[in-house]
């Protein structure tokens, strides 16, 4: 049975990130909910239309519509062989639906990897991240700047801030988190698929952590 790693954790906590150098070293494609769904909105397909409104405010989009957008990826045959997710699920219905789709096409969850962080920390992190709108790098402003200011450092690109990174719709977010994406925690930890991570500390040891926790 092909194995499914989920990466989960408060927005800012890095879950992209990792699942980035997880992936590769696995052999298995990432995918990212948040990517699929801003991709959505820039080519204004109908998920896109119904999803735009919810990424602006920084809220979930509708359960069923997650689902769909999950599925449609992991069905694709580059994941035969197994996947990174992060971003998804983020609600218990989420989390149900999802066990039923990786039963029903042979999946193994094998670990849902829980980076935790403060809030200080998000803020700090969100608000001076800006990500290439070519190849999807990311940049911090003072963690980890670009050499040149506004261009991508691998392609040359024009950075970005993400339009749910500022301040105010970062609480949101936050709030989000914490009222619909951490009954997840006890969720998983029941099912005994649970790893928690220190998500503060620089974005290498972190990885080694996440590593170790799977054995790899
Ligand atoms: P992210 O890139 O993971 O920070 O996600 C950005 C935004 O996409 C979130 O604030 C939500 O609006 C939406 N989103 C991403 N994943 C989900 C999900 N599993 N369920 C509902 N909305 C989601």
């Amino acid at each position: 049975m092909a194995d499914v790693f989920v990466l989960a954790g408060p927005p800012g906590s890095g879950k992209g990130t990792q699942a980035k150098l997880l992936a590769p070293k696995l052999g298995v494609p990432h995918i990212s909910l948040g990517d699929l769904l801003r991709e959505a909105v820039r080519n204004r397909t109908r998920v896109g239309e119904i999803a735009k409104g919810y990424l602006d405010a920084g809220k979930l989009v509708p359960d069923q519509v997650a689902i769909d957008v999950a599925e449609e990826a992991v069905t694709k045959k580059e994941c035969k062989n197994g996947f990174v997710i992060d971003g998804f699920p983020r609600t218990l219905e989420q989390a149900v639906l999802f066990d039923k789709l990786l039963g029903k096409l042979k999946f193994n969850l094998k670990k849902v990897l829980y980076i935790d962080i403060s809030l200080n920390v998000i803020l700090q992190r969100l608000t001076g991240r800006r990500s290439c709108s070519g190849c999807g790098a990311v940049f911090n402003l003072q963690f980890n700047p670009p050499r040149k200011e506004g261009t991508c450092d691998e392609c040359g690109g024009p950075l970005r801030q993400r339009h749910d990174d500022t301040e105010e719709v970062i609480k949101v977010r936050y709030d989000v988190y914490r009222e619909q994406t951490t009954p997840l925690i006890k969720y998983y930890s029941k099912a005994g698929k649970l790893v928690q991570i220190d998500g503060s500390k620089p974005v290498n040891d972190v990885f080694k952590d996440v590593s170790e926790a799977i054995g790899i």
